[in-house]
């Protein structure tokens, strides 16, 4: 490869040649990183059914590095409410814009997805719509409604976003609608919620999951954290206590992987014995559960997450007592 000036001229100037242009170093993966290609029958079958009720998946839309294993399963997390958000958080894949109008059918829709599915358990998600004036709760009510009537044995786990500035009225709504799990993510520490969350504030985030206990104490509450964007340790266990301060039954901790160079970098990839080491902390703070891995994402292994933590909750009423 020939070097750079100074001594390449432009012929017969004596101009140096303009400096070429930077591609950033592209980030290696380790191996503990690795995943398998989507190409089973299982993938391919999830992937059409999706498409042909119309029906986004965060497992697309976010590029989530699980989609090979989880889609085999049949296991898809859908994302109500269309494919575009109206933020623009950088660590997030999902297209930003003016979405779509609401698609009225899509409540039905989702139901058929569970049923033909044979989905035990069900995560529900959704991009974040501030353009509509109750954030898109009724839609998740909706669902959560066709849910029930047609697949009643299906649990299900809802997975929202902060519903910015109409919090209290959206959470007492869905969760009057009765899902089994109520997620909301923290996704960082507060330090990093300007750049890595801009349109987010923290303590917003941790007052709803707090708001959703106090309208129904029964309803397991699931919040996640990404690490490898530049948090410190102790910020990361500051989170911790936050959570449980808001009686956060269950944490998710997994590696941020950047999806395009556009979104932020990582900062560290965070080992698997560091994993480790958080869960056994935050196990100590008095988690029910704790999924912490580098691959570990919301929804990974939702439905045998979803009885373990009912398997805690009975074991620690029992030690309880009566
Ligand atoms: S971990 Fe969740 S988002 Fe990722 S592929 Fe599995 S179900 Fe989809």
């Amino acid at each position: 490869m020939a070097s750079w000036p100074p001594h390449r001229y432009l012929a017969g100037m004596n101009v140096p040649l303009p400096a070429p242009p930077q591609r950033p170093a592209k980030q290696r993966k380790p191996d503990w990183i690795r995943v398998k290609a989507p190409v089973s029958a299982g993938y391919h079958e999830t992937r059409r059914l999706m498409r042909s009720l119309n029906l986004a998946t965060v497992c697309e839309e976010a590029a989530c590095p699980n989609i090979g294993e989880c889609w085999t399963k049949k296991h898809a997390t859908v994302m109500i409410l269309g494919d575009t958000c109206t933020r623009a958080c950088a660590f997030c894949n999902v297209k930003t814009g003016m979405p779509r109008a609401v698609d009225p059918l899509e409540p039905e829709h989702v139901a058929v997805a569970a049923a033909e599915l044979g989905l035990e358990h069900i995560v529900v998600t959704s991009v974040d719509r501030d353009d509509l004036p109750d954030g898109g709760a009724s839609q998740f009510v909706k669902v959560i409604d066709a849910l029930r009537r047609n697949t009643p044995k299906t649990t299900i786990e809802i997975l929202t976003p902060d519903f910015r500035n109409k919090s209290e009225k959206a959470v007492e709504a869905i969760v009057a609608a009765g899902p089994d799990v109520y997620n909301h993510n923290l996704e960082t520490v507060p330090r990093l919620y300007p750049t890595i969350r801009p349109g987010a504030r923290y303590y917003a985030s941790l007052r709803l999951l707090e708001s959703v206990k106090r309208y129904a104490s029964h309803i397991f509450t699931k919040s996640g954290l990404m690490v490898g964007l530049g948090e410190e340790r102790l910020e990361v266990h500051q989170v911790m206590d936050d959570m449980r301060s808001a009686d956060v039954d269950f944490l998710t901790m997994g590696q941020y992987l950047q999806p395009t160079p556009r979104h932020a970098t990582v900062e560290e990839f965070v080992t698997p014995d560091a994993f480790k080491a958080y869960a056994a902390i935050a196990r100590a703070k008095g988690f029910l559960l704790v999924a912490a891995s580098p691959l570990t994402r919301s929804s990974y292994h939702a439905g045998e997450d979803f009885k373990s933590m009912q398997a805690a909750r009975a074991a620690k009423v029992a030690r309880a007592g009566p």
